[in-house]
């Protein structure tokens, strides 16, 4: 029941039993009142039968003595008594208004009917002295008649005062009973109205307002300082406090989900955070290798609890390579064909869940294991794939996560293909379209930087010319003329391979660099390089090209001059080579000492 309505009944009924106390207490103070009347009357009464039997005695003194002793004041005092007749009928007419009963009235008209009768007798008996009749009037006056008539008066006068005394005592019996019911009876209904007062301050007051509010103050304060761990009773009555309960309880819940949004805004700030810094470092790669670590570093920041690779597509767009891991994975594979991702083929991210609601990827060597493949694509191309799993199964990828996931993925998509194509643009600029070997520009650069930082060095060059090569042009087309260049080009990386650097310095010309090589060892290499070539004879689209030769000048550094003349050098053995009949090799200082014996002989 509500308060309000618990109070408004509780006033109500304190009301009616204050209303009814208070006339209780009027009723009793009544009958009190009552009680005082009928003693009072019982008093007059009373004294009216005691006035009229004493009255009557005096009257028949004075007549008794005024006969016997014949002396006139007992004869004016006789008379005098005259009026005492209209006196007793005053005082009965009183007692009528006092409401006698039939019978009192009747005992009073017999008194009456006496005392007039005694009167006469005792007038006569005067009447009967005064004309001399002495003895008559004393035997009247004392005579039987006359104490009849006297005893009958008397009589009647006891009998009526028996009566009003007994009618007064019931009267009061009455009036005082009524006092006393109604006295506790207003003392009941007022204890009645204090219990009831009391009883709805304590239960009301104290323990329907009192506790709770007490209770839900101290919860409203830690609610306050944002203490939502406190507990909120629920409180299923159906009044004010309950109803105050379920608005804190609402407020808790609000509180906790306020909390929850706020934590929630604060991660996915401190998450854009991540992807913007990741993005800026990911602009900021020079190599592919520091683009891995960008993405190892930070990718698992921003989803902790997903494990994950980085897959990077072949050139030819066939097979993925993993290119950087974080946080463990169980699915491990090195690389793939790009075929066996779904993800990849659909051009959109695919799901390989544990519950196989889905087709998985063929390239999951883990099957029980759900994971998310990301294509990641530069101007509509795939060029490569990032892959999440999940470490923990409770944590799917949210649907924020998923477009953080992709906005990542576009990112580091495009920064993929930045460093592909800036890979591919240092290799036009430094490398030869048709051999794959390093121009005639890094060659340049490569000597002015030896020449300024490692001058004192050992440094071997080789100038390498194809013998005749105008020929296979001639005779076999241009693409052949290639293919012998190539066939060249192919043979001085495997045989340099980390002893030096090839370059192609123009044309059907070849240089290659041995840093840290003595002269004898670049003879060496050259000898080798020149006896391969030799060795086998090449064919090109099922035509036999025949042998190819090479003829090489070797010059060094720095014994045998500087650096800036190194090439020089060189070029001048290879001419010596040529001068000598081609498909040999000839070293710069052999070529100069044979120079001056010839100009000395000469
Ligand atoms: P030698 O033994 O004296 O070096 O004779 P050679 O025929 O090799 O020398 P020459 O300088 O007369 O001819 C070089 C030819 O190489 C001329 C040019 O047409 C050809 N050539 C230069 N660059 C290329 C190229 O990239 N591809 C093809 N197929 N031919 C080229
Ligand atoms: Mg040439
Ligand atoms: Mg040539």
């Amino acid at each position: 029941m509500r308060i309000s309505t618990i109070t408004n009944w509780a006033y109500g009924i304190t009301v009616l039993l204050t209303v009814l106390s208070g006339a209780a207490f009027i009723l009793s103070a009544y009958s009190a009142t009552q009680e005082r009347i009928t003693v009072q009357e019982h008093l007059a009464l009373d004294d009216l039968g005691e006035e009229l039997a004493l009255g009557a005695e005096e009257t028949t003194d004075e007549a008794r003595l005024y006969v016997m002793r014949g002396e006139d004041r007992h004869l004016q005092t006789f008379q005098g008594k005259e009026g005492e007749e209209r006196r007793r009928e005053t005082a009965i007419g009183k007692v009528r208004a006092l409401g006698a009963s039939a019978s009192e009235l009747a005992t009073l008209d017999e008194i009456q009917a006496d005392a007039e009768a005694l009167d006469k007798v005792e007038e006569a008996a005067v009447a009967a002295y005064r004309s001399g009749d002495q003895q008559g009037a004393r035997q009247t006056l004392f005579g039987p008649d006359h104490e009849r008539l006297q005893t009958a008066l008397l009589d009647a006068v006891a009998r009526f005062r028996e009566s009003t005394a007994a009618r007064m005592e019931t009267a009061m019996n009455d009036a005082q009973s009524s006092s006393d019911f109604w006295s506790s009876t207003a003392k009941t209904l007022l204890a009645l109205t204090a219990a009831v007062f009391l009883g709805v301050l304590y239960f009301v007051l104290k323990r329907r307002v009192a506790v709770p509010l007490m209770r839900m103050t101290g919860i409203v304060n830690r609610l306050a300082k944002q203490d939502y761990e406190v507990e909120v009773p629920l409180d299923r009555r159906r009044d004010e406090i309950g109803e105050m309960n379920e608005a804190i309880h609402i407020f808790r819940e609000n509180g906790i989900e306020r909390e929850r949004l706020d934590a929630e805004r604060r991660r996915d700030q401190q998450t854009k955070d991540l992807i913007l810094q990741m993005m800026h470092r990911l602009q900021a790669c020079q190599a592919q290798h520091e683009l891995a670590a960008v993405v190892a570093l930070f990718v698992p920041q921003i989803f902790p609890h997903f494990s994950g690779h980085l897959y990077v597509m072949n050139e030819s767009r066939t097979m993925l390579t993993r290119f950087s891991s974080w946080l463990d994975p169980r699915r491990s594979e090195l690389f793939f064909p790009a075929s066996a991702c779904w993800g990849l083929r659909r051009g959109r991210p695919h799901v390989s869940d544990a519950t196989h609601h889905d087709i998985a990827c063929q390239h999951l060597d883990v099957k029980e294991v759900a994971g998310l493949c990301v294509p990641l694509t530069a101007q509509g191309d795939a060029i490569g794939l990032l892959y999440l799993e999940e470490r923990d199964q409770s944590e799917a990828a949210s649907e924020t996560s998923r477009l953080y996931l992709e906005l990542i993925a576009e990112n580091v998509g495009l920064a993929i293909a930045n460093l592909q194509l800036r890979d591919k643009l240092t290799n036009l600029a430094v490398r030869d379209a048709l051999t794959g070997l390093f121009n005639r520009r890094s060659l340049d650069e490569a000597l002015n930087l030896y020449s300024r930082e490692e001058a004192n060095k050992p440094l071997v060059c080789m100038m390498i010319d194809i013998d005749h090569f105008k020929r296979f042009n001639d005779e076999h087309g241009h693409d052949a003329g290639d293919e012998v260049m190539r066939y060249v080009a192919q043979i001085m990386l495997d045989t340099v391979g980390n002893a030096g650097i090839a370059y192609r310095f123009g044309g059907e010309e070849f240089t290659v660099l041995l840093p840290g090589a003595n002269e004898e060892e670049g003879l060496q290499l050259g000898e080798q390089l020149r006896s391969i070539v030799f060795a086998t004879p090449l064919a090109y689209r099922g035509r036999v090209l025949g042998a190819v030769s090479i003829s090489i000048g070797i010059a060094s550094s720095p014994i045998a001059g500087s650096v800036a003349t190194l090439l020089q050098r060189a070029d001048a053995a290879l001419l010596e080579a040529k001068a000598h009949g081609r498909n040999r090799l000839v070293s710069a200082a052999a070529a100069s000492d044979e120079r001056a014996m010839k100009l000395r002989s000469s």
